[in-house]
């Protein structure tokens, strides 16, 4: 749970009537006529009525309990629930929901049946135009908080026609249950595998293939790898679709090198799933939370995979990097370049780059693309990229933004545009500095965290930059996440 939401800036909280603080046994119910003075008398058990006032960042319903922020998963905007308490802090509490008294009218039935044990998504029981609301609102409410804006310039959220079938890529573990070979996402916090067969955010084409390679394995006697012992051999299915050449990539991630009948599984897999153009073996036998290790063989079929976003190509190895939702990435791409102005002649340098996708997006309007990325590999899949685009004019540099740009800057190197796409984090403070010094007459600021966005928006226009707009994207229906676009332009050059 975060603690980002620290204080409490709600005034319209519920008030007690009849305050009573004295004698309190743990697992009490307070209403609104029997209530503890000060939320500092709560314990866990005790029972809360709560009006929930907005979404928060993980999706979780947030209301106020005698001005403490409570924290309800499963919980929407504007209900009346009986919750119980099940950790209080200082500076906020979380609950659990046990009935809802007041229904919002955006509530409705979650369409997954394993909505609830699975985690992977947090507002299904929410209409998506509802969905989308809340997710505008965690952007207001983040540029309110940290960067003291009450009106910010914020677009109307892009979301998707259809906000199902979107994922082009599963991640799947593996366990057994009796002679059946399940393949599904760990509960959150446990080791129950959670069987999401039919998942309806993946494209039907990789359950497809995620389904039936479990089925082969549990046909062909393959052992599967057991977290707890340790033992057995594929421990995770990796299936991704290119959803411009309709080829599946499929990965066996295993804890041992040799994968007992494995001539027989590939000749099966292509037998029955003719989609799949590669079938990879990625050899990981540490017991990390990182899904891929450092080896990957080609069983069968062709090294990479092609894609196309745009007009941009992409030939993508096993483990490279790629946007999760291509449909929405265009959307995305389109609000950077839009915020990025070219006319051709710019130097532009695309920090925090992966795998260079924003830095090919933006090649063809500019003079020179330089993209930044800490992570040798992600740079050799940029490298790739711009050769399958054809893209000569773009470059790509393995080191560290925030030391990179200021080295650049001294060399006399100063681009006209640059692009940010920072982790949750943010952007380092030395990056934000060397962005003063570089002076580029447009930022673009690309970010999957509204809090640290506004936060690192507020340092710039301390800089001499002016905001523009900010353009949420939904990248990921039916989850917490939003992504957004800033345009920043530079007023004293
Ligand atoms: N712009 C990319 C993805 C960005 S994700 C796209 O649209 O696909 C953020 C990237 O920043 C990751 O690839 C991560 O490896 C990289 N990164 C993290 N810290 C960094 C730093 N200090 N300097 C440069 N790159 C960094």
């Amino acid at each position: 749970m975060s603690t980002e939401w620290k204080k409490n800036r709600d005034s319209s909280r519920p008030q007690g009537k009849r305050p009573e603080a004295a004698r309190r046994p743990g697992g009490k119910k307070f209403s609104a006529t029997n209530r503890p003075a000060t939320a500092e008398d709560l314990r866990a058990g005790d029972q809360i009525v709560v009006t929930i006032k907005r979404i928060g960042i993980n999706g979780e319903g947030v209301g106020y309990y005698k001005r403490k922020a409570v924290f309800i998963d499963g919980t929407l905007p504007e209900e009346v629930v009986k919750a119980t308490v099940t950790k209080v802090e200082p500076s906020y509490m979380t609950a659990r929901l046990d009935e809802v008294e007041k229904a919002s009218p955006h509530r409705q039935k979650p369409p997954c049946p394993v909505y609830d044990s699975c985690g992977g998504c947090q507002l299904q029981h929410m209409t998506y135009e509802a969905q989308l609301r809340a997710k505008e609102e965690l952007v207001r409410e983040a540029f309110r908080r940290y960067a003291g804006m009450e009106a910010a310039p914020i677009r109307p959220i892009l979301g998707m026609n259809n906000p199902w079938s979107y994922r082009n890529k599963a991640q799947l573990q593996l366990g057994r249950t009796g002679e059946q070979v399940v393949a599904g996402l760990y509960s959150p916090g446990t080791h129950k595998l959670v069987d999401i067969t039919g998942c309806a955010i993946h494209d039907p084409a990789i359950n497809r293939v995620t389904e039936t390679v479990a089925k082969l394995l549990g046909e062909l006697d393959i052992p599967v790898y057991n977290e707890r012992t340790r033992q057995g051999v594929v421990r995770t299915i990796v299936a991704r679709v290119g959803r411009q050449s309709g080829e599946i990539q499929l990965t066996l991630i295993t804890a041992a090198d040799r994968i007992p009948d494995r001539e027989r599984l590939v000749r099966r897999i292509r037998d029955e799933l003719p989609q799949v153009t590669t079938i990879a073996q990625n050899l990981n036998r540490e017991a990390s939370p990182l899904i891929f290790g450092a080896k990957t063989t080609v069983l069968w079929g062709k090294e990479r995979l092609d894609e196309t976003l745009g007009d941009v190509r992409f030939s993508l190895s096993p483990r490279a990097f790629f946007q999760l939702n291509p449909e929405q990435t265009v959307k995305l791409y389109d609000a950077v370049r839009e915020a990025a102005a070219l006319t051709g002649e710019e130097l532009v340098v695309d920090a925090y780059c992966g795998t260079g996708t924003i830095g090919l997006w933006l090649a063809p309007h500019a003079r020179e693309v330089r993209g930044i990325e800490l992570i040798p590999e992600a740079v050799d899949d940029a490298r790739d990229n711009a050769r399958a685009s054809g893209a000569a004019n773009a470059r790509f540099f393995v080191g560290r933004a925030e030391q990179l740009l200021p080295e650049w800057v001294q060399r006399g190197i100063r681009p006209d545009v640059v692009v940010v796409d920072p982790p949750r984090t943010g952007c380092e403070r030395p990056l934000l500095l060397a962005l003063a010094e570089a002076k580029p007459a447009r930022l673009v600021y690309v970010s999957c965290n509204p809090s640290t966005l506004a936060k690192d928006c507020l340092v710039l226009l301390g800089q001499g930059y002016r905001l523009d707009w900010i353009q949420p994207v939904d990248m990921f229906p039916q989850t917490a996440h939003v992504e957004c676009v800033i345009g920043m332009q530079r007023i004293d050059t």
